[in-house]
C-alpha cells in the first residue's frame, strides 16, 4: 500500500516517497499572495496539492499529516496595488484572502491542517534576519539586508544552474546595494505611508523568500517532507527558501521531496498576471460549476503543461454530466487499489481519468459493485461532492428557470391530473419542456431534468 512515488525537482528523478516520521507526515504549500484574486492557474497548483494531500491522508491517516499552506499578507505587489487603486493595505488582503477561501471551497479543497500569515511571523522573520547577519551570510547596505549567495555552496542545486548562468539567463533585481546580482532581499526599508515594522536595521518589511523559511520552520521543523508549489516558484523563490533556511540551521536539506506543477497555460502562453492573460478562479466558477473546473484542472498530469480553453471545460462538463448519470447519494467506501495505483504513480490522473470510464462503463451496464466502486473513486477525486440539481446551476440561469419555479410546475400538474384534467396536465408538461425542462413519470412520482 505504502508505495507513493512523486517526481522530486531535487533529484530529478521519480522517487520512493518515505517519511521522516510516519506519525507526523509534513508538507508545506506555498499559498498566494493576496494582492488580487487568484486565478485558474493558481487553482492548478491548488488542486493538485489538494489531490496529493488526499492521497496522504489515505496513506497514512489524516491525524498524522501536518499540510501548511500560507498566506502572504505583505509583499510589494500588494504595497503597489494599494498605491494604484487607492484602497488601504488591510482592506486589499481581508478581501482577497476572503474571496480564496470561497473560491478554495467551491473547489472542494480540503482545509489544510494550518494557514499562517506572514505578518504574524515578524519577530521569527528579524530573528532568523539576525541569526544570517552573525554568521556572515547575509551583509547590511543602508537599511536594506541581502543574503550572501557565495557563501552558501549548494545554491544552485534544485533549479540545476550554475551561478554564472543564473545571473546571464534571469531577471534578478540589479541594485548598487547588492555585492552579487543574485544576493536577494531578506529585509527592506519602508517608506513613511508604507506598512513597517522596527528592526535593528530601521523600519521596514521582510523579503517574500523569507516569510516560507520562517512559517515552514515554525509549523514543521528544520527538515520536513515535502515543499510544493507552481513550477515558476522554483526559481529564485524556493531556491532562496533551502539557502535562507539552511544556512539559518546548518542543515544540508530543507524538504526531501520538492514537488512542482507545471504551467497553466492560455493560446499557449504561461497564464500570468503580468501577462495579462489571466481568468480568475472566480470568473470561471461564474461560468462553471467548480467540479468542472476541477476535472478540468487535473485532466493532464501535473507535471506537464495544460492549455485553458473553453473546449476543455466542455469536455470536462460533458464528462462530468455524463459521470453523474451513475451518481449515487450513499457513500460506500469500496477500497478499489487498483484504481488508486495510478495515483501513487506519481499522482497519474489521466490514467486515473481512464479507469474511471471503465468503471463508467461496467457500471452502465448494471453491475452494482463497479457502480460503488466509480462513485467511491469519483468522490476520492474530489467530485461528486454535491448532489445533481446544484451542478446544473448554470443550466438553471440559462434556462430561466429555477427549481421552485419547476417543483411548483410540477405539483400542479399533479393536481391537474387528479382530477382529470389531462388537458392543463399537458400544457404544463410543453410550458417546461419549452424552459429546456423535460419530465418524467415513474413509479407514482414525476422526476424532471435538464434537456
Ligand atoms: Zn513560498
Amino acid at each position: 500500500m505504502n508505495s507513493l512515488k512523486i517526481s522530486n525537482s531535487l533529484t530529478k528523478s521519480k522517487d520512493l516517497f518515505k517519511p521522516i516520521n510516519l506519525k507526523n507526515i509534513t508538507m508545506y504549500v506555498c499559498g498566494p499572495t493576496v494582492y488580487a484574486d487568484p486565478h485558474v492557474g493558481n487553482g492548478r497548483s491548488l488542486i493538485v496539492f489538494d489531490l496529493l494531500y488526499r492521497v496522504l491522508i489515505k496513506l497514512y491517516g489524516q491525524k498524522n499529516i501536518t499540510y501548511v499552506r500560507n498566506i502572504t499578507d505583505i509583499d510589494d505587489k500588494i504595497i503597489e496595488t494599494s498605491k494604484i487603486k487607492g484602497i488601504p493595505i488591510d482592506k486589499i488582503t481581508s478581501d482577497v484572502t476572503k474571496n480564496f477561501h470561497i473560491n478554495v471551497r467551491d473547489l472542494n479543497c480540503l482545509e489544510p491542517t494550518s494557514e499562517p500569515k506572514a505578518t504574524d511571523y515578524i519577530k521569527e522573520m528579524i530573528e532568523m534576519i539576525n541569526s544570517l547577519v552573525e554568521k556572515k551570510l547575509a551583509y547590511i547596505n543602508n537599511g536594506h539586508v541581502y543574503f550572501l549567495i557565495s557563501k552558501f555552496k549548494n545554491y544552485g542545486k534544485l533549479s540545476n544552474k550554475k551561478l554564472d548562468d543564473l545571473v546571464a539567463g534571469s531577471r534578478v533585481e540589479i541594485s548598487k546595494l547588492k555585492k552579487n546580482p543574485l544576493d536577494f532581499i531578506l529585509w527592506k526599508p519602508a517608506l513613511a505611508k508604507e506598512p513597517g515594522w522596527d528592526s535593528p536595521w530601521g523600519r521596514g518589511r521582510p523579503g517574500w523568500h523569507l516569510e516560507c523559511s520562517v512559517m515552514s520552520e515554525k509549523h514543521l521543523g528544520k527538515t520536513f517532507d515535502i515543499h510544493g508549489g507552481g513550477l515558476d516558484l522554483l526559481f529564485p523563490h524556493h531556491e532562496n527558501e533551502i539557502a535562507q533556511s539552511c544556512a539559518h540551521n546548518s542543515t544540508d536539506t530543507l524538504a526531501n521531496y520538492w514537488v512542482h506543477n507545471g504551467f497553466l497555460t492560455m493560446n499557449k502562453e504561461k497564464m500570468s498576471k503580468s501577462l495579462g492573460n489571466i481568468e480568475t478562479i472566480s470568473e470561471a466558477l461564474s461560468k462553471y460549476n467548480g467540479q468542472v473546473i476541477r476535472l478540468a484542472l487535473l485532466s493532464a498530469h501535473y507535471k506537464q503543461p495544460l492549455d485553458w480553453s473553453d473546449n476543455l471545460l466542455e469536455q470536462s462538463k460533458a464528462t462530468l454530466e455524463k459521470w453523474y448519470e451513475l451518481y449515487d447519494e450513499a457513500e460506500i467506501e469500496t477500497h478499489n487499489s487498483e484504481i488508486f495505483l495510478c495515483l501513487l504513480d506519481d499522482l497519474n490522473t489521466p490514467k486515473y481519468f481512464a479507469k474511471l470510464h471503465e468503471l463508467y462503463n461496467a457500471a452502465n451496464k448494471g453491475d452494482k459493485d463497479k457502480r460503488n466502486e466509480f462513485n467511491d473513486a469519483c468522490r476520492f477525486l474530489g467530485i461528486f461532492n454535491q448532489k445533481k440539481d446544484m451542478l446544473i446551476k448554470q443550466k438553471k440561469e440559462a434556462s430561466n428557470v429555477n427549481e421552485k419555479y419547476i417543483l411548483q410546475k410540477i405539483g400542479e400538474r399533479i393536481k391537474a391530473r387528479k382530477t382529470h384534467d389531462f388537458k392543463l396536465a399537458d400544457s404544463i408538461r410543453d410550458e417546461l419542456f419549452k424552459n429546456g425542462i423535460i419530465i418524467e413519470d415513474k413509479d407514482n412520482k414525476t422526476e424532471w431534468k435538464y434537456k
